[in-house]
This record gives structure tokens, sequence and C-alpha cells, in this order.
């Protein structure tokens, strides 16, 4: 389950403050995250299109104003997950006008993917778990339950209850437990 690239425990403990501090101005009162909630916080605009072309998850507009456009093709699942990851651009990198994730590898599966040896994507991913399944908040669900990641239904739950997907939840479970 480990990934092939490793975020610097410093750097992945900023990311997390910065998450936090996000999470404190969003003021959800229940899971999952509302992330079009967080992205208006902080007055980035959320568009939906459907694109055909490639496997466009989603980008990063900052003119006229900050814009991030999903792709409306793909599950909800995934949809959230890209608007985490493209708020994490914003807020980390923040420096190219236009940022476009295509093929997006969310687990850092794809050894031949740039996007999963590229720092900023692997950054853009680790903020958008973090976003999604808060750590002290997953930690608590966590908390006296043994936890089998092969046991479909607990993950199915944990997944359902954080609006992610599985896959996602048993790496994030995976990375919080290691
Ligand atoms: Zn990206």
């Amino acid at each position: 389950m480990r990934p092939k690239i490793w975020l610097k425990p410093t750097r992945a403990q900023e990311i997390r403050r910065i998450v936090e501090d996000l999470l404190l101005k969003v003021k959800f009162a229940e899971l999952p995250v509302p992330v079009e909630a967080v992205a208006k916080t902080l007055d980035i605009s959320v568009k939906f299109a459907p694109y055909s072309e490639g496997d466009l998850a989603g980008m990063l507009i900052l003119q006229p104003r900050p814009t991030i456009a999903v792709n409306s093709a793909h599950h909800r699942n995934r949809q959230r997950f890209t608007i985490a990851h493209e708020i994490g651009h914003f807020l980390l990198h923040k420096k190219e006008s236009i940022h476009i994730d295509e093929k997006m590898a969310v687990l850092y599966r794809d050894k031949n993917s740039s996007m999963a040896i590229n720092p900023q994507e692997v950054e853009a991913n680790h903020f958008a778990a973090e976003l999604l399944m808060p750590k002290r908040i997953l930690l608590k669900d966590l908390a006296n339950k043994q936890i089998d990641l092969e046991e479909d239904e607990i993950l199915l739950n944990l997944a359902k209850r954080y609006g992610v997907s599985q896959q996602a939840m048993a790496f994030r479970i995976a990375n919080i437990l290691s």
C-alpha cells in the first residue's frame, strides 16, 4: 500500500496545518467535508463541464478569477477529489495561470504517469486526502474499531461517510496508521 513517492514529514505537517486552518474557517456540521463550500471560502468558483477528450479530471484557472473546472462526466467521489486536489494547487503552488490535470494518479500507482512523480502532484494529492479525510475525525472513527482493510463493508461505509472512493479510503487509513 505504501506509495513510491513519499512527502517529507515536515512538508506533510505543513500541509496538514494549512488544511486544519481551512477546515476551521469552513465550519461544517457533518461529513462529508463540503469541498465546494471550501472553494467558496477561498473565493474560487467551481464549474462543471463534460470534458470528453482524454481523461481530463479538472483544472485550475487563476485569471480573470480563480476557477476550478471539473469533469461532470466523472463519478461524484472523483469530482470531490479533483476539487480538493485543485484547491491544494491553489494554496500550495499557484504559480501557473492555468493548471491542467489529466489522468490524475490519485493513488500514485501508475508508475508511468508523470503526474505521480511530479512533487506538486504528490502534494496536491496529499492535500486532497487531508481535506476530504481529516486525520482527527478519521482517527475518532477508527478508534475502538478493528480495521481490516480487506473487510469491504467497513471500508465501504467509511468511504460513503467521507464521500471518497474505497481505494482512497483504504490508502488514507494505511497512511494514517503506518
Ligand atoms: Zn494536479
